[in-house]
């Protein structure tokens, strides 16, 4: 069962529901997909035992073979080549590597050489795995392919994807059993959450919500929550336990036996409600 983690913004606990997720399911496998910015490891502290480097294919051209034409330019939907006085300037990191200017020139001019956005990076035992893209670059979709095209085929995946729905989110979910909506009782969370909601619906993944930092009684996320028919999975209280293990690195199910029990309880929920 492959179980990804969202949220519609940054900060909700996202990742702490994942490792924590991780560290309770036995045979689980995490998958840190938030490659702008993973730090899964600092929790989960795997020991990286491969490293995969993750490259595409970007023009270079053959200033011997050009002549100027500006077809290339015109072409290129991202303004990712330019051509100005006769001379062509690419710009890899704007670069959507779709291969047109290429295919346009009518002197085969350019070629395309493999260029590196980021790495993957496997643990020794495979049960944990991560992705990192390089400072600058435009999109990150390629390294959560290559992430997901080195899924345990025997494990329980656990995707933390990065915040927001991005294509990299989307390309994280796709295929996934059960998506945990993670959210906080604010205002902000709540809009998030409202967009996040209609992803998934869009995708038709089974799904459900998961708010962190709640206290008791009944609060926005849950009205809304009844008056769309979504389950509220379970509830996370603010814990300053919590929020001072996370600031150093410790797993919050490891110092907050009522996270340890809510988490449980959240992995018993979402079997039963997903695909498999
Ligand atoms: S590969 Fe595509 S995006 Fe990149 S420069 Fe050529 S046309 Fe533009
Ligand atoms: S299309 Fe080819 S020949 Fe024309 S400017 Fe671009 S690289 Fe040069």
């Amino acid at each position: 069962m492959k179980i990804a983690v969202l949220s519609g913004k940054g900060g909700t606990g996202k990742t702490a529901v994942s490792v924590s997720l991780a560290a309770l399911i036995p045979g689980s496998q995490y998958v840190d997909c938030d490659v702008e910015e993973p730090n899964g490891y600092i929790f989960l502290r795997p020991r990286i035992g491969k490293s995969i480097s993750v490259e595409l294919l970007v023009p270079t051209v053959d200033v011997q073979k050009c002549t100027g034409c500006g077809l290339c330019a015109r072409v290129c939907q991202f303004n990712a080549i330019a051509v100005v006085r006769g001379k062509v300037l690419v710009f890899p990191e704007i670069c959507h590597y779709c291969g047109a200017c290429t295919i346009a020139c009518p002197e085969g001019a350019i070629k395309e050489v493999p260029r590196q956005i980021g790495v993957v990076e496997i643990s020794q035992d495979g049960a944990f795995i991560h992705g990192r893209l390089n400072t600058g670059e435009s999109t990150g979709v390629p390294i959560v392919d290559e992430l997901k095209r080195n899924l345990k085929e025997d494990a329980h995946p656990i995707l933390d994807c990065p915040p927001g729905v991005s294509c990299s989110v989307v390309h994280a979910i796709e295929g996934c059993d059960y998506c945990i909506l993670v959210t906080e009782p604010t205002p902000f969370g709540l809009y998030d959450l409202e967009i996040a909601v209609k992803l998934m619906e869009r995708m038709g993944i089974p799904f459900g919500v998961v708010t962190n930092k709640a206290s008791e009684g009944v609060d926005l996320i849950d009205e809304f929550c009844e008056k769309r028919g979504i389950d509220v999975l379970v509830k996370l209280p603010f814990s300053v336990e919590v929020a001072k293990a996370y600031s150093q690195g410790i797993l919050p199910i490891d110092v907050d036996d009522e996270w340890r029990a809510r988490l449980a309880l959240l992995y018993e929920k979402v079997k039963r409600g997903s695909n498999k």
